[in-house]
């Protein structure tokens, strides 16, 4: 078989499944599962693909519903990542039941590439990437130590091969001041909503000395119990973001200053606390990408290698990306002004024609894994672009 050949197989392999694979997306997106607490999608996800010939070890990296699906046993190892974790109170608003549709459509059709090629392809579930960083803590604990190039497509508004998601940490920051009577004894109180008010300021102040790129942003959770008690007490919940790792460092400091000067001015003590995952902003490998786009163009999607917003949010995929050539294609699921992380999207998440999209991006990612294990020039110089950025 050519590779022309090759392609129109795996293309056909994933059309013959569209059934199978709708019902999976749909059962999904019906049983929405928080990070961490996908049980049920883990499991009908690495069921399908043991049943379609895969070796499977599931709760890996101490993570229960993480897995790790191969098929085939030589190198190259070309992994496409899952997810399939749910929003809080909105279910499916991101998509995630597609991606790991999408991803297991991918990796049924790659045996075909496989068998003919050699190599290797993995699927990989990582759970929790809303708000757990799963892929982070999985790259902590060596779960992509052994693949040479990792793939992902995620639904969105637009069309584009690459994304520039940003590095992220959060931040939780306490202030403990000093109840009082706030008419009869003020002078004896320490005012701890005060202090947050001064660091919520002083960090919009901040925010117009920033790069390009970078984000801060936050919410007090906790602003005092009562009008006419001095605040003892105050919280808050803060997102700090960066175009690249290197000045996430520098703004954590700034943002760390903005909360000390508070501390001083009011007296309230300071305690926060930074999470101890961090998001790493994206490499995009362009090698993976122009390779994803001729694919996508070859199968009728024209679509543009970047987009017209530069900015994302942030994603465990970037630190993904800090180990082997990576690529995250943001595929068209809605009308531009359908926004994710919106109860609209949760709704064009189970639509037909999403699936579809997806699943046209599926076909593409299959396509590109048969280009890197039918050509050894493709992977070596997406190596060789990575060892460059790295
Ligand atoms: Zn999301
Ligand atoms: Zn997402």
């Amino acid at each position: 078989m050519n590779i022309g050949e090759l392609k129109n197989s795996v293309i056909k392999d994933i059309e013959s499944r569209s059934q199978q694979l709708e019902e999976l997306s749909r059962k999904i997106h019906d049983n929405p599962e928080t990070a961490l607490e996908e049980h049920q999608a883990a499991e009908w996800l690495s069921g399908y693909l043991e049943d379609n010939g895969f070796a499977l070890e599931r709760g890996i990296c101490k993570l229960p519903t993480a897995f790790w699906g191969r098929y085939g046993k030589g190198k190259p190892t070309i992994a496409i990542l899952a997810e399939y974790d749910a929003l809080p109170k909105l279910g499916h608003a991101c998509g995630h039941n597609l991606i790991a549709t999408s991803a297991v459509a991918a990796g049924v059709a790659s045996r075909i590439a496989v068998d003919a090629l050699g190599g290797c392809v993995a699927v990989i579930g990582t759970p929790g990437e809303e708000l757990t960083g799963g892929k982070a803590i999985m790259a902590d604990r060596g779960a992509f130590d052994d693949i040479d190039a990792a793939m992902i497509v995620h639904p969105g508004g637009g069309n584009r091969v690459v994304m520039n998601t940003l590095a992220c940490q959060t931040l939780v920051v306490e202030f403990l001041g000093k109840a009082a009577h706030s008419s009869a004894e003020p002078e004896l109180g320490i005012n701890a909503l005060e202090a947050m008010i001064q660091s919520y300021n002083a960090i919009n102040s901040l925010r117009q000395h920033i790069k390009d790129g970078a984000r801060i942003h936050g919410v007090i959770t906790d602003g005092g119990e009562a009008a006419n008690i001095v605040p003892a007490h105050t919280a808050a919940s803060f997102f700090v973001r960066a175009e690249d790792d290197d000045y996430l460092d520098v703004l954590k400091e700034k943002v760390i200053d903005c909360f000390n000067g508070a501390a001083i001015a009011t007296g309230a003590e300071l305690k926060y606390k930074w999470d101890d995952v961090r998001y790493a902003a994206m490499i995009n490998n362009m090698t993976l990408a122009r390779l994803f786009q001729d694919n996508m163009k070859t199968l009728g999607y024209d679509i543009p290698l970047r987009g017209d917003k530069i900015w994302g949010g942030s994603s465990d995929v970037g630190n993904v990306s800090r180990l082997v050539p990576t690529i995250q294609p943001l595929v068209s699921i809605a009308a531009g002004d359908v926004l994710i992380h919106t109860p609209e999207f949760a709704v064009a998440a189970k639509s037909k024609d999403s699936l579809q999209s997806m699943l046209g991006a599926a076909k593409a990612m299959t396509m590109t894994l048969i280009d890197l294990l039918s050509d050894p020039d493709n992977l070596n110089r997406a190596r060789e672009e990575f060892g460059k950025r790295k």
